[in-house]
Order: structure tokens, then C-alpha cells, then sequence
């Protein structure tokens, strides 16, 4: 039977004037994280209150985009029909070197390759009709190939 999808754009995150600096930083090749100007809590996902003191001096600094693979599942079935040409998704939460966990897709690794702790770097992907750059993860270079 026919996707009747096919067709369809897939649905893309909606920046809130909250996340917009989070989704302007990916369309300039930057992940970019909130930090606490009080207590120094890294902050993802965007909020506009720290979630440790409450505090609203939450400022936004560049960051590597590095981490570990924190847990993942990989779906046979897709989790939309509009993303059933990425079965099998690889479905993650990613462990940034500030401690922050995000949710994200993993590239370029084969499911039976994918190991709890491996390290990740950012990729940034330019979504199919080009309006946004969505963060995503790949099994990062090693160290002597950078
Ligand atoms: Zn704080």
C-alpha cells in the first residue's frame, strides 16, 4: 500500500522566543546551551528560569556539541509515518560534556555498532526543504584524527 505521507513535509521543532538563540545557533554551526549566571547549572532544554535556583539570569554560550551516548532505542517502526524513511530510526539521549541530556537521532553508525558511553560529536543537518538545521549525532572522530 502506498505511504499516503509520502508527500507531506515532515513537522519541524517550532523555536519559542525562549529556544530561538538554541535554533540560531545550529543554523550557524553551533550548539549553544543556557548557563546560570548565579549558580552555574548548564540548562538544556531552553527555559527562561535556572531549574536549580530559579534564577532568571540565564545566559547562552557556544559549545562543543560533544558527549557520550547516555541511552537509546533503535525503532523498526517508525515513530510517524512521516519518518518512515529513516526506519530504522536510531533514537537517543545524548550526555553533553556540561552534563545536559538531549534527545536527539544518531548518523552514520550502524544500529549494531551504536555502544551506551560511546563518544558523539554534533552534526548539523539542514532539514529537506532547507528551512531549519536540526541537531544531530555521529560516533565521534577520534582524538589523533582531528
Ligand atoms: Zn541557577
Amino acid at each position: 500500500m502506498a505511504n499516503p505521507f509520502e508527500d507531506m513535509p515532515k513537522p519541524l521543532p517550532a523555536a519559542t522566543e525562549t529556544s530561538t538563540p538554541f535554533w540560531a545557533g545550529l543554523r550557524e554551526g553551533e550548539v549553544r546551551l543556557q548557563r546560570c549566571d548565579d549558580c552555574g547549572r548548564w540548562i538544556f532544554y531552553p527555559r527562561s528560569n535556572c531549574p536549580g535556583c530559579l534564577s532568571n539570569e540565564l545566559a547562552w554560550h557556544a559549545v562543543s556539541g560533544r558527549g557520550v551516548l547516555h541511552t537509546f532505542t533503535v525503532a523498526h517502526q517508525p515513530t510517524n509515518p512521516l519518518f518512515a524513511d529513516e526506519t530504522p530510526q536510531k533514537l537517543a539521549i545524548v550526555e553533553l560534556v556540561e552534563g545536559v541530556h538531549v534527545p536527539s537521532t544518531l548518523v552514520d553508525v550502524a544500529p549494531d555498532a551504536i555502544e551506551i558511553g560511546m563518544a558523539l560529536e554534533p552534526v548539523f543537518e539542514t532539514t529537506e526543504g532547507g528551512e531549519g538545521v536540526l541537531l544531530r549525532f555521529r560516533p565521534a572522530a577520534s582524538e589523533e584524527n582531528r
